[in-house]
Formats: structure tokens, sequence, C-alpha cells
């Protein structure tokens, strides 16, 4: 996630200013918008790993007399290496946040933190790009992979041959007992309430 205060490509970056949603000028009551996010978004990120994407953003923005919530629907696919054979591939991205959005004079710029997004007191725009990155960050799971059986060939013989020898050691590694094996534990807890019998 994008936390730096110096250098925000969001802020600074005249690219990003389309996702800049005026408040101010909303009417009360439901507005809906929406946004391809396409491989330049990411491009121009210098700290994002994604190169290529598709997504269709669907956004909402509620707005009361004094909180406005956002609902952020994502749906569409971005390119990103696969973790077990490095091949770059088109995962999935589907979700749907909810932002509740909190004017207070607590802060002097936005925070945001888990669905709260809290904005200084007249506050007239709020730029959402920086959402939109992080929940298509976060629909990824830790591991991508291809589905099974899609990898790339070639790797796929080479990852056969190597979790097998992997196994392998694992096997000797359990006969010849290591030092913080559970076995090694329960010994050594079995000589201590030796002892402590033998003081009694
Ligand atoms: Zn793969």
């Amino acid at each position: 996630m994008f936390h730096s205060q110096v250098d925000n490509p969001f802020e600074d970056d005249p690219f990003f200013s389309s996702f800049n949603v005026n408040i101010d000028g909303l009417p009360v009551g439901r507005s809906q918008f929406r946004y391809n996010i396409d491989d330049e978004f990411f491009q121009r990120l210098p700290f994002s790993s994604i190169n290529r994407a598709d997504v269709t953003v669907d956004v909402v923005f509620d707005k009361a007399p004094d909180t406005y919530s956002i609902e952020i629907d994502l749906h569409g696919k971005v390119e990103v290496p696969c973790d077990r054979c490095t091949e770059l591939f088109f995962h999935p991205v589907e979700g749907s946040h909810r932002i509740v959005v909190k004017p207070t004079d607590k802060v002097k710029s936005i925070v945001r933190d888990e669905g709260l997004m809290l904005i200084p007191r007249g506050t007239t725009v709020i730029n959402i790009a920086q959402d939109i990155y992080d929940y298509i960050v976060l629909s990824l799971p830790i591991q991508v992979k291809h589905p099974e059986g899609h990898c790339d060939p070639e790797m796929e013989k080479f990852l056969a041959r190597f979790s097998a020898k992997e196994e392998n050691e694992e096997e000797k590694e359990n006969v010849q007992g290591t030092s913080d094996s559970p076995w090694s534990v329960l010994n050594d807890f079995l000589e201590q309430s030796n002892e402590s019998n033998n003081d009694s």
C-alpha cells in the first residue's frame, strides 16, 4: 500500500486528476461514475509492479448533509507474474468496497483507515485514484498462481524435479532428528519433569 507523504503521484500527476470527485458540487443523494482502469494507470505509478490492466470501476457517491459514503465496485483483470512459473498472466479482479467519509477538524490532510476516510472540514475535492489502486492490489491473493495445469510446461517439469528433491531432503532430516523437532522438545520436557520429581 502507498503511504509516503512525499512525491505522491496520485496528487502530483495530472493524469490522476480525472479521479477527482468534487464533493462540494455534488447534489445530496446518490451520484454514479464509471472509470476504466487501463495500462497507463499503473504505468504512471513508479512503485507499482503491475503494468497492464483492464478493470471497470463503478463508483457510487452518496452524499448526506454531514457524511458521505463511497461505494467502489471492481470488475476486470490485471497482469501479474505467476508465483509458481514466473510467467505473466491476467488475474481476475473482483470486489465491492464501501468507504465512509467523515469531515472533521481533527485532521489536516486526508487520512485513510480501512473503510474510513477522514477529511479536513471544508475539503471540496476528494481524489479516489489511490483508493481504487489499493482495492485492486488488495483483491489479489498473497500467492498469485495460474489455475492448476496452466503454468509454463517447461517450468512445470523443472518444478516437479525440484520438489521431488526437496521431499527427499526433508525425509532425511526427519530420520536424523534435528534439535528443534517435536521429539527433542518432548525429551527435554521429560528430563525436566524427572529432575523435579527427584527434588521432591
Ligand atoms: Zn504459472
